[in-house]
């Protein structure tokens, strides 16, 4: 069977009861883009936008951010792409966004907080964004990073809509957003969730840490958890739910993912071939089941195995 899957060209992601689960790349800059649609990506769920800032004093000009986000949109025409407005803080930090005296950067003004701290940077890339998309023909959706609140919510949705962006929606990252999802659902156009930052902020353990690198486990049924909550209040809104953190490159995972309600999953390109054949091999009532089974665990270890023995019960 593996030996046919190599040979057979690259389909879209789905469920073997033909349920489409589209397969989108994370993407740190413009130039990964034609390996992702070598490997069968059907979109960009993440393109991280901080390369663009990173080795600078000052923020790019409208014009300079406008010719990177075009070459990255003509990879994909007629396709999806997911824009994240600049994640400074923490494990990015960026000498003109961030307060370097912090603390407990990843619990400060990091995300849509700094770029609410200076307006101007998330108006002029939103507007690049804006204008990257008027000139091409992808299906360009912006999400804010770090969002909190339902009112973070309302903000960068009204601001990115005002700016002529079609489709506005937030990374769910922090617990909150999570137990809110509903009500932040109902002001965003779809939700992201960002599985590295959940596990990190639930289980109150730095990701960037190696002593406490055991509690990075995304297959935590308190993460999956959160992860159920935000994927029914996408179903009750009727509004996409994607998962774009390492999570979704796990294949076994991504079946969890996809049975506690994710449309859509995001990983690096080269895990997209993996994950698409362990898909194929489940139907949504077996996935399902999976994430029953995980949720009821007691931990990340334990989640994994009931999962993989109701797993190999199917296949
Ligand atoms: C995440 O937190 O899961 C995510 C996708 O964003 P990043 O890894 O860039 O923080
Ligand atoms: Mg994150």
């Amino acid at each position: 069977a593996r030996e046919a899957r190599a040979l057979a060209p690259i389909g879209p992601g789905r469920l073997a009861d033909g349920t489409p689960v589209p397969l989108l790349a994370n993407l740190g800059s413009a130039d990964g883009a034609a390996k992702a649609v070598a490997l069968g990506a059907e979109g960009v769920g993440l393109f991280r936008t901080e390369f663009l800032f990173l080795d600078s004093t000052s923020a790019p000009t409208v014009t300079q951010q406008r010719e990177q986000y075009e070459r990255m949109l003509r990879a994909f025409p007629g396709q999806k792409v997911v824009v994240r407005a600049l994640d400074a803080g923490a494990d990015k930090p960026l000498a003109f966004l961030n307060d370097a005296a912090e603390e407990n950067p990843a619990l400060g003004l990091r995300g849509l907080r700094a770029l609410r701290a200076s307006e101007d940077i998330l108006r002029e890339q939103l507007t690049a964004l804006a204008e990257a998309d008027a000139a091409t023909d992808a299906d360009l959706w912006v999400m804010a990073p770090m969002v909190s609140t339902v009112e973070e919510t309302v903000y960068f949705t009204a601001l990115a809509h005002e700016l002529g962006l079609k489709m506005a929606g937030v990374m769910v990252e922090v617990p909150s957003a999570a137990l809110l999802a509903d009500r932040i659902l109902a002001h965003a156009d779809f939700a992201s969730i960002g599985t590295n930052d959940l596990t990190q902020y639930t289980l109150a353990a730095d990701r960037m840490l190696g002593s406490v690198a055991a509690f990075q486990d995304p297959w935590h049924p308190a993460v999956l958890r959160l992860v159920g909550e935000v994927g029914a209040a996408g179903a009750q809104a009727g509004k996409p739910v994607g998962v774009c953190g390492e999570a979704a490159a796990d294949p076994l995972l991504a079946v969890v993912l996809v049975g506690l309600g994710a449309t859509t999953l995001s990983m690096s390109a080269s895990a997209l071939a993996d994950v698409r054949a362990s898909l194929a091999d489940f139907t949504l009532e077996q996935a399902r089941h999976l994430a029953a089974a995980a949720l009821s665990a007691d931990g990340a270890a334990s989640a994994r195995a009931a999962a993989t023995a109701i797993a190999h019960s199917y296949t």
